[in-house]
């Protein structure tokens, strides 16, 4: 029973690397490891190896393993869009760590992230002596994409800010996970490079005077996190599907590719919560739609946490699994 249910596998694995071999046949590294576990399942398969099955495993494991390192290295497969369902058959063997994505020049592996959680407890923040934040406490659930939803001045920039650390609060305590960022009675006040976050602005703010790698590169040379850099800003540009676009300035770019590249950085720093500020009220509404579905499946995608800030209540119904509603400063409903 066992031995048939091997060969089952092995000749079904046999087949998705048959297929494999083709699709990767320059790629010397990326068919040497398939190669090794394809290997094994054929030994596999023909039942010298099926008390060993711990050994295959393993070779399975490693073969994976090395596979991946090399597609990294690659940073994509360049694979016609038609080969994509292949790839995924390789995926659902590959961790839960692992996400790929197909692109129009192949198929982009995007690592997950570990999520955090954002926890305030009654935060509160006034300018010139006029409360704009009433003591709020609000917990955001780690991978979740949750929405401030609420009218214009009610303070949700202000809230998204402090998150960020681009604002300083007056009172009360802010937590991501168990890191304490924020406590004005402890007196600790984290920078913004120190809190691991990706901020997509309203406006994209991205600096004209740049080409869009530099841009890009930019989150990452600030936190002087510059290992691997051009690798890291490329794979964030091809994740937002802006590959090829890297030399261009932000003028010769249409509103939403700068959008994206607006994104691209947020994402490029690898951080576990990006807080989006009404990223789209910027665009047509057709652009807008698109980019709706294309943020929700990005974020799904890297497994992060979200929170995304507007005051168009169809775009927050749309895209959110929870909405909190702001209204003057202070938290009215949540769910
Ligand atoms: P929203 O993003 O919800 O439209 P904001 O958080 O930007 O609202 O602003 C909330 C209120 O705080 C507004 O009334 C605004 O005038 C005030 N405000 C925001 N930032 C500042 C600042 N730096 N100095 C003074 N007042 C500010
Ligand atoms: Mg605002």
């Amino acid at each position: 029973q066992r031995t048939r249910e091997v060969r089952h596998r092995a000749r079904y694995f046999a087949f998705v690397f048959r297929r494999l071999f083709r699709i990767f046949r320059q790629n010397q590294t990326l068919r040497s490891n398939i190669q090794k576990y394809y290997n094994a399942y054929n030994a596999a398969a023909e039942g010298r190896d099926v008390k060993k099955r711990g050994n295959y495993s393993k070779a399975k494991r490693r073969a994976i393993k090395g596979a991946l390192t090399a597609a990294r290295q690659r940073r994509y497969f360049p694979t016609m869009r038609r080969n994509a369902h292949i790839l995924r058959l390789l995926y659902i063997n590959v961790p839960q760590s692992l996400h790929c994505r197909p692109t129009l020049h192949g198929v982009c592996i995007i690592e997950k992230r570990d999520a955090v959680e954002i926890r305030f407890h009654q935060v509160t923040k006034s300018f010139d002596g006029r409360q704009v934040i009433r003591p709020t406490t609000l917990t955001v659930e780690d991978g979740s994409f949750t929405t401030l939803l609420g009218p214009s001045g009610c303070g949700k920039t202000t809230l998204l800010r402090m998150i960020a650390g681009l604002e300083t609060p007056d009172g009360g305590e802010i937590w991501l996970d168990d890191v304490c960022v924020f406590s004005h009675e402890r007196g600790i006040n984290l920078p913004p490079e120190r809190r691991n976050l990706g901020f997509v602005f309203q406006d994209f703010a991205l600096w004209p005077h740049m080409t869009i790698f530099e841009n890009v590169a930019f989150g990452l040379r600030a936190r002087n996190d510059t290992d691997d850099l051009k690798n890291r800003v490329l794979e964030a540009l091809r994740t937002v599907h802006l590959e090829d676009f890297e030399k261009r300035y932000p003028h010769q770019m249409s509103g939403g590719q700068q959008q994206r590249v607006a994104i691209a950085r947020a994402i490029a720093v690898r951080p576990g919560c990006i807080l989006f500020d009404e990223p789209l009220s910027a665009l047509d509404a057709l652009l807008r739609e698109e980019m709706r579905r294309e943020l929700r499946e990005l974020t799904e995608a890297l497994g992060i946490t979200s929170v995304f800030v507007t005051h168009d209540q169809t775009e927050a119904m749309s895209m959110s699994d929870r909405i909190a509603v702001l209204n003057g400063g202070v938290v009215e409903q949540y769910d």
